[in-house]
């Protein structure tokens, strides 16, 4: 137990240390790797960190964490207070993660700071205590939204992104409150018309929910393109197919990326076992009970393989020992140290 905390600890250590180093001006930051493919463009290359001073492992796992409501008094084994919200949001900037959206991890768009590691926040129900407004149309600092701003620029994360996978009438019917959350730069996600179990539902009943909810999204101009969506309950339509494709009167939705409840950290994009359509997610949560779906659970042990970046979003680098996990179609962009 004391070995995990110590651990703990010098990889956060680790991180202060790396960044420190990494934000130095080009002259005094390390050589780049004579691999790289910038490095005999005719572009001047970006300054770089050498992968190793960063322990850089872009093929590790990604915590995929699951919010629901904030609550005073929680209601049920999905809800945090505020407080306990907050403290986990501080203990994960702390541990050094930065937030990517789930869209993001899906296409491989995985853009945070050399030393860091990627974190996606998603928020099920469209409910009030996610986001809302004072009356002059601020954020309220109250709600997720307004404490997760509060938490990422403490951390130097001045734009933290979260994925919201919505139902119809969001935010208690303010669907204008969709253009505003993309307007902020969080993503916003499918998630049935009616939260309706996809399971208990014919081909026409899935395809039917899946347009209906989606046409919400559209229909307040989010302004941008849906492209994930979440498993109300988990539960997956008896035909599979139709969570991410299908069309209803006419209408069609096609999703590339499919969230599911629990349990475990998701694989890297660019780890050959990560299945988009098939992405975990690790309850949110420091209470006791259920431990194995917790973040209380898995954020320890992700400190052993965990993702952590190497600051340059167009090459991926790990150690030499993780090659045989890369997936196959990003071997040009490899660079095994
Ligand atoms: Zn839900």
């Amino acid at each position: 137990m004391r070995a995990g905390y110590r651990r703990w600890a010098a990889v956060v250590v680790g991180l202060v240390t790396a960044t420190a180093c990494s934000t130095g001006t080009a002259s005094t930051s390390a050589p780049s790797p004579t691999t790289s493919p910038a490095a005999t463009s005719a572009e001047p290359a970006a300054p770089r960190v050498n992968p190793a001073t960063v322990h850089a492992d872009e093929l590790g796992a990604v915590p995929v964490l699951m919010y629901h409501q904030l609550l005073a008094k929680p209601t049920g084994v999905y809800d945090q207070t505020p407080a306990q919200f907050r403290a986990e949001l501080e203990l994960l900037y702390r541990s050094g993660y930065r937030t990517v959206t789930a869209a993001d991890l899906v296409a491989g768009r995985v853009d945070v700071p050399a030393g860091r590691s990627p974190m996606v926040l998603t928020f099920d129900d469209s409910t009030v205590s996610q986001y809302g407004e004072r009356p002059d149309g601020t954020v309220d600092p109250a709600t997720a939204v307004g404490i997760l701003l509060a938490v990422a620029k403490a951390h130097g994360e001045d734009h933290p992104v979260a994925s919201f996978y919505v139902n119809a009438r969001p935010f208690a019917g303010k669907a204008a409150y969709l253009a505003k959350l993309t307007a902020l730069g969080m993503e916003i996600g499918e998630h049935t018309a009616t939260h309706a179990n996809l399971r208990q539902l014919d081909d026409a009943g899935v395809q039917r929910e899946l347009v209906q909810g989606l046409a919400v999204i559209t229909g307040a101009d989010a302004g941008a393109p849906v492209t994930t969506m979440a498993l109300p309950f988990g539960a997956h339509p008896h035909n599979a197919r139709l969570a991410h494709t299908g069309s209803w009167q006419g209408r069609r939705y096609d999703f590339q990326g499919v969230l599911l409840v629990g349990s475990n950290p998701a694989k890297s994009p660019y780890n050959k076992g990560f299945d988009p359509l098939a992405v975990p997610r690790i309850r949110s949560g420091m209470r006791t009970g259920d431990q194995a779906f917790t973040s209380t659970y898995w954020l320890p042990k992700l400190l052993k393989n965990r993702f952590v970046s190497d600051g340059d979003p167009a090459v991926i680098s790990f150690p030499k020992a993780e090659a045989g996990k890369l997936g196959p179609r990003f071997g040009g962009q490899a660079r095994p140290y």
